[in-house]
């Protein structure tokens, strides 16, 4: 990288040159930008000198903190052994059979498959293919729709996006392509409390709406429900304790794939390897992605049980899908020297005992602000709910965002760095975050909502 460029000077080539995820270019002002330049802990600097305490590790990536130096010489060393090879014509490599023996351990006892990518959406490309190749297979080739959620991310992929439940990326570009049915969300506080059910209630309500899909459209010809444990970029949306239950009864009685999306659940986030172990359900598939390396390489896969695997063996055929960088050796040994950290500092005990209680019990007590409508969390990610008026928890702001994006402005400045929602702040920490700075985090988090609170009022806004 390039020395003693100023950092107005970046911003501007940034500003020439790249095009941003996910982003405005239109309102995005050459200034604007933040180049963060440096990263260690749980801690970012960024080129103005500024430090932020990452609130949601990376893009809920980073589960093992940033500048884990023995992540990087796994990779040097893998680099200068074998920085390439593919894993197609009858190809293998030493990192890529390690890895898969390390996450089929890890893994629900009915998965022992990995196949792998670059990416969360490829992951569930993949998914998405496999599911129908499967049927095909089975000799039900009109098993083709795939069930999925409103307000659900599944990538940014054609497929993903397709799969994914989120009317403005649907909306650029015909999407969804077909074979594809969304079904409500388990959203207690957006859409639950609003139907005067109780939340166990709601629960199973939105449970059974996968029942009713599946009659509706009928058995014979669903493939798979898709679903992530929790719903992260939807905002963090933690199913009443009734869904899953019902969901995984309704399952039992249906013959269909079940997909867990574990790109952010995956990897400890909630407390166990995977959210389908929080939950206890039993998927076919799993999409897996950001803790698997802990975004120190890009990688992602799909972790096959045994159900799905055994018919790719003895109905055998070639499953024409790859891609070149599937099991990218360099990605592989990021993959296993970030697991070996997670198992030696034994973090997925620590979020489900220690860490994850302790940061848990402080983010709930930002639920007395006057500004928050619900605090949650599960394990360690979680959301505040931004409402008008504590004494109405149904009332919500007029222009839906625009709190949300105030607050996570406010957060910025205060240092901390969570996400907007529409009106909500949430929060995904590196699963190393220790009790100091989880003490301070949630003092940045409540002088964000202190603040937050007085530019609403200032503005007549609530
Ligand atoms: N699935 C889920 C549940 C995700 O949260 C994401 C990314 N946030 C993806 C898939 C897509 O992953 P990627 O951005 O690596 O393509």
């Amino acid at each position: 990288m390039r020395v003693n460029v100023s950092s107005h000077d970046l911003k501007v080539l940034d500003h020439k040159h790249h095009l941003h995820p996910f982003t405005d270019h239109g309102a995005l002002g050459v200034d604007e930008r933040r180049v963060i330049t440096r990263a260690d802990g749980v801690w970012l600097w960024d080129s103005d000198g500024n430090r932020l305490l990452d609130g949601m590790a990376g893009l809920w990536c980073v589960n093992v903190g940033h500048g884990r130096q023995e992540i990087g010489e796994a990779v040097r060393a893998q680099m200068s052994e074998l920085s390439y090879y593919n894993t197609f014509f009858k190809t293998t490599h030493p990192p890529v059979i390690e890895l898969s023996e390390m996450i089929a351990d890890l893994a629900p006892d009915h998965m022992n498959m990995v196949f792998y990518g670059g990416s969360g959406s490829d992951a569930n490309d993949t998914i998405f293919r496999l599911v129908r190749y499967y049927w095909d297979l089975m000799g039900k080739p009109e098993k083709k729709t795939i069930i999925a959620r409103k307000n659900a991310y599944h990538g940014s992929t054609v497929a993903g996006a397709s799969l994914g439940g989120m009317g403005g990326m649907h909306e650029q570009g015909d999407l969804p392509i077909s074979g594809i049915h969304h079904i409500a969300q388990p959203y207690w506080f957006g859409e639950g409390m609003q139907s005067g059910m109780s939340e166990d209630e709601f629960g199973i309500w939105a449970a059974r709406e996968l029942a009713r899909a599946i009659d509706e459209i009928g058995e014979d010809k669903i493939g798979a429900f898709i679903a992530e444990p929790i719903q992260g970029a939807g905002g963090v949306i933690i199913p009443p304790t009734t869904y899953w239950p019902e969901v995984s009864r309704i399952l039992e009685e249906r013959d269909i794939l079940f997909v867990s999306d574990e790109v952010i659940c995956g990897f400890g986030r909630t407390g166990e390897w995977f959210g389908a172990d929080t939950y206890g359900t039993k998927p076919d598939l799993m999409a897996i992605a950001k803790g698997m390396t802990s975004g120190y390489l890009p990688m992602g896969g799909v972790i096959v049980s045994d159900r799905v695997a055994d018919v790719l063996h003895e109905k055998g055929g070639e499953f024409y899908h790859g891609y070149t960088y599937s099991g990218h050796p360099a990605a592989c040994a990021a993959a296993i020297a970030n697991l070996t950290i997670m198992k030696r500092e034994k973090l997925v005990d620590s979020v489900r005992d220690q860490i994850g209680p302790y940061f848990r019990e402080r983010w709930l007590g930002l639920g007395d602000h006057p500004m928050v409508g619900e605090a949650r969390m599960k394990g360690l990610v979680g959301a505040l709910e931004l409402i008008p008026d504590k004494k109405d928890l149904m009332k919500r702001f007029g222009d839906v965002g625009k709190v949300g994006t105030i607050a996570r402005d406010h957060s910025f400045a205060n240092g901390l760095v969570m996400r907007a929602v529409r009106d909500s702040l949430i929060i995904s920490p590196p699963l190393t975050i220790t009790e100091e700075e989880t003490d301070e985090l949630i003092a940045r988090a409540h002088k964000t909502l202190d603040d937050a609170w007085s530019t609403v009022r200032k503005h007549g806004l609530a």
